[in-house]
This record gives structure tokens, sequence and C-alpha cells, in this order.
């Protein structure tokens, strides 16, 4: 069996460890020949590389593991670039989040202002990658799950349109494993489902098991009371997501015909959420204080006592979705997955030019959209209302238009009116001053 090389793009992230350790426990389907470790933050990535180099020595040395901040030698002689790189890490995500909160305003990583704000970071560092990718190992795939994945996915799209480059997200993923508990699967790969929409912006329409049972009207009825929280409760699950999930049902009830994306919620139900936040305290404030501290600290007594038994990584299980989607292209299995393609068509009234989030088959050329058809007004409407910002996004970052970028705050779902847009643009401006292109 053909072996692999992979360089991890964000090698300083605190999922790094966890993923290597996924991709050990999948090695029999996707061996490893070399593991590679890129970042442009050095001193991050040493800690986290250095545990890891110590859990692969134990459990496999054979792989040729090294790690670096030079992009030549990270990039060069690799298969595939997994990529989750976090530009301006999470000191500048608490400002995407705290910012428009000061103003009223939904603060989240992805969705709204902060969402956009974390885009215009994104986006030049993830065309870095791609550009490395071309230059030093051409035949390589990349597989990207940096966020904002929607905007990252439009920017790579209009910007490098030949690169060989998969947006994916696990969203879509995390939910179908609840639903599968919902529906007492073993697990979400005994389900066939149809799925439609943006990222992180989304709709289920069939939900189905193995033999074509239907399974939306036992998940309608649930989730209508219990939103995605599943039956059996998860002592892992952080009390902020647990209420994401709690509040799918209000979601849902939107359109019962169909299951929602969690994070419709920030569209949908923005008053509710910036009515439940806490302006001093965010999201990126409890990962910077449980997970990242967590994940450095674990990989500091590893390294400090030179075994991995010193400290407690998780493995990643859920993250064995890049490993299909690598053997996907690798093996060509023509497995079907969620990817974030151009629409050409599939979604027959959108936009043929909008990144959609949609069901692909996937083999050794890359994706092959399935068709989803025509969309009800609903979905549409949003839709089309989303995708402009995302688009408005890019133009801005390409032409260094503030006008753009006000028109994109202006007409996101989550922010009242354009002088509120004015104001929260302003201050992102200021703080975004090191990662943003000067805009006049
Ligand atoms: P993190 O801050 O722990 O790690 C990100 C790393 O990227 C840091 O070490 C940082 O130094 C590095 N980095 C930043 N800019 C870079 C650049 N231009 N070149 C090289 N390296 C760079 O962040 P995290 O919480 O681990 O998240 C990483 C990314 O993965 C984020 O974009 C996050 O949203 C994304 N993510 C995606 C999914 C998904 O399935 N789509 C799931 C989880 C996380």
């Amino acid at each position: 069996m053909k072996k692999f090389s992979v360089v991890i793009a964000g090698g300083g992230s605190t999922f790094t460890p966890g993923i290597v350790l996924m991709l050990l426990a999948n090695r029999d389907r996707f061996p490893l020949r070399a593991l590679k470790f890129y970042d442009n933050d050095g001193a991050r990535q040493e800690t986290i590389a250095e545990a890891c180099k110590i859990i692969l020595r134990e459990q496999a040395p054979d792989i040729d593991f090294s790690y670096t901040t030079d992009p030549k030698t990270a990039f060069s002689d690799v298969d595939f670039v997994m990529a989750h790189i976090r530009v301006g890490k999470y000191p500048m995500r608490e400002k995407d989040e705290k910012i428009p909160l000061r103003h009223g305003v939904v603060g989240q990583e992805t969705c709204g202002p902060g969402g956009i704000a974390y885009g215009m970071r994104s986006i030049g560092g993830v065309l870095e990658l791609v550009d490395y990718m071309q230059q030093y190992s051409p035949n390589a795939w990349m597989l990207n799950y940096s966020n904002p994945a929607a905007i990252v996915a439009e920017a790579t799209r209009r910007l490098r349109p030949q690169a060989k480059i998969l947006n994916i997200c696990d969203m879509p993923i995390g939910i179908e494993g609840r639903m599968a508990q919902i529906v007492g699967l073993p697990d979400r790969k005994a389900m066939r489902v149809r799925y439609y929409g943006l990222n992180h912006f989304g709709w289920w329409t069939s939900i189905e098991d193995q033999n074509g049972n239907d399974l939306m009207p036992k998940l309608r009825e649930y989730v209508a009371k219990n939103g995605y929280v599943p039956p059996a409760k998860d002592e892992h699950t952080e009390a902020s997501w647990n209420d994401t999930f709690a509040k799918a049902k209000d979601v849902q009830a939107l359109d019962p015909d169909t299951m929602p994306n969690t994070y419709l919620k920030y569209y949908l139900f923005p008053d509710y959420v910036v009515a439940h936040s806490n302006p001093e305290r965010t999201r990126a404030n409890e990962v910077m204080d449980h997970r990242e501290k967590q994940v450095f600290s674990a990989c500091r007594a590893i390294i400090e006592a030179g075994k991995s038994s010193a400290g407690e990584l998780e493995i990643d299980e859920h993250a064995s979705y890049i490993v299909d989607l690598a053997t996907a292209i690798a093996f060509n299995t023509q497995a079907r997955m969620l990817l974030i393609v151009p629409n050409n068509g599939a979604i027959h009234n959108f936009d043929a030019d909008a990144m959609v989030e949609i069901p692909c088959l996937v083999g050794k050329n890359g994706p092959e959209p399935l068709t989803v058809g025509d969309i009800p007004h609903f979905q549409k409407g949003l839709m089309s209302q989303q995708v402009a910002v995302e688009k408005l996004v890019v133009d801005a970052w390409e032409q260094h238009s503030y006008q753009k970028l006000w028109q994109a705050l202006t007409l996101s779902k989550t922010v009242p009116s354009a002088s509120v847009a004015k104001a929260i643009l302003d201050d992102l401006v200021e703080a975004n001053r090191d990662y943003w292109p000067e805009l006049h």
C-alpha cells in the first residue's frame, strides 16, 4: 500500500495533537511515510511538536517526523497539506467576539462581524499556504479546515481557481453524530443524508438509514422538543455548546420539514444570542482558559517526562473525516461527503458562482457534486443575503475597499443598521491593523 507524506499547517494548533493521534489510529487505511508540522509561530509549534515527536517515537518510529517554520522545507515532497491555521490566534478571536458585542451585535468566531473580521485575516494566510503548496509540491492536495471556511472558500475559488484545495467543515459531522444517537444508530456513517446550504448555514432535507428507511419523522419529533441534545447526556459537552445544541429546537421550528445547522441561530435569533452573551467573557476566553491551557500543559508534561503517558492528550476521533477525505482522493474511493464547492447549477435556483456546502462524491480528481434541485424561498432568501456578505468580504480584501466591507457588515443579518455596521467596522479596522490590508 502506498505511504503518504503529510504536512500539518498550523502545527502549533491546539487541535494538532488530537489530529496526530487520529492519524496514528487510522494508519491501516492511510499509511504515512512522513509527517511534518509547519507554523509561522516557531515557539508555539515547538511545544506541540516536541510532545508529538515523543508520541510518534513510541507508536510509529518508522514515520519520518519533523517540524519547521521554513515554507520550502515544510511544503516540499508532500502529498497532502492539512491546514488549520488561525491568523491572529486566540487574542484576535477574543476581539472578533467582544467588539460587536460592545455594539449590541452577535460576537462570534465565524458568524456576523466577528467572522467577517476573521475572514479578512484568514484569506491572506490561506492563500499563502496554497502558493507554497503549488510552488513546492504542485501535485499535492490541500484539505483545508481553517475558518471562516465560507469566506476562505470564496477567496480560493476566485483568487486561486486552479488550486487543488478542498474546504471542509466538521460541524455537520458533529450534528450527524448526535442525530445517529437520537435515532439509535451506532454512528453517523449508518445514515445517508441530503443537505444543502452555505458553510455554517445549511439544512438537512433527508436522512435515511442504509436500507432507505426515513429517519426524519423520528428526528423531527425529538428535535422539536430537545434540539440536538442527545438522550444520553454527554459529560464532555461544554455548557455554551449545550445551549447551542438545545437552541436548535427553535431554529428547526422555522422550517419543520428540514433539520438546521446549529449556526443558523446566530442569524435567526441574534437578539437571543446577544442577551445570552457576556461581553466581558466570550468563547475565546473559555478556550484560552481551558482547552489551550490543558493541551499545552499536557504537552509540556510529556516533554519533561520523555514519555506520552505523562500528559493527557485526547484523540480527535471525529476528525477522522479528514482521513476519509484524504483516502477518497488517494484511493479514488468515491466516498460521499459534504464539501464546500462552487454551486455550478447543483442548486438549480441559486448563483452558479456561490460556494455552497452540498454532498459530493470524492475521488482522485476531487469532488463531484450531487444535484440538489430547487430550494424554497426561505432558504434561498437567507442564502442570497449571506453569500453576498461573503463575496463582499473577498471584494473588500482584494480591492482594499472600506466601502465594500461596510456593505458586507450592513448586509449581515446579524447587524441592525448601516450606522451600527460602520461603528463596528471602525473598531475592527483599528483592532486588525497588523492583519488586514489597509482599506481606503
Ligand atoms: P490555534 O490558535 O490553537 O492554532 C492555530 C495555529 O495557526 C497557531 O499555532 C498559529 O501560530 C498558526 N498560524 C496562524 N497564522 C498562520 C500562518 N499564516 N501560517 C502558518 N501558521 C499560522 O487555533 P485552533 O483553535 O486550533 O484552530 C485552528 C483553525 O482550525 C481555526 O481556523 C479553527 O476555526 C479551525 N477549526 C476548524 C474546524 C473545522 O472542521 N472546520 C474544526 C475546529 C477548528
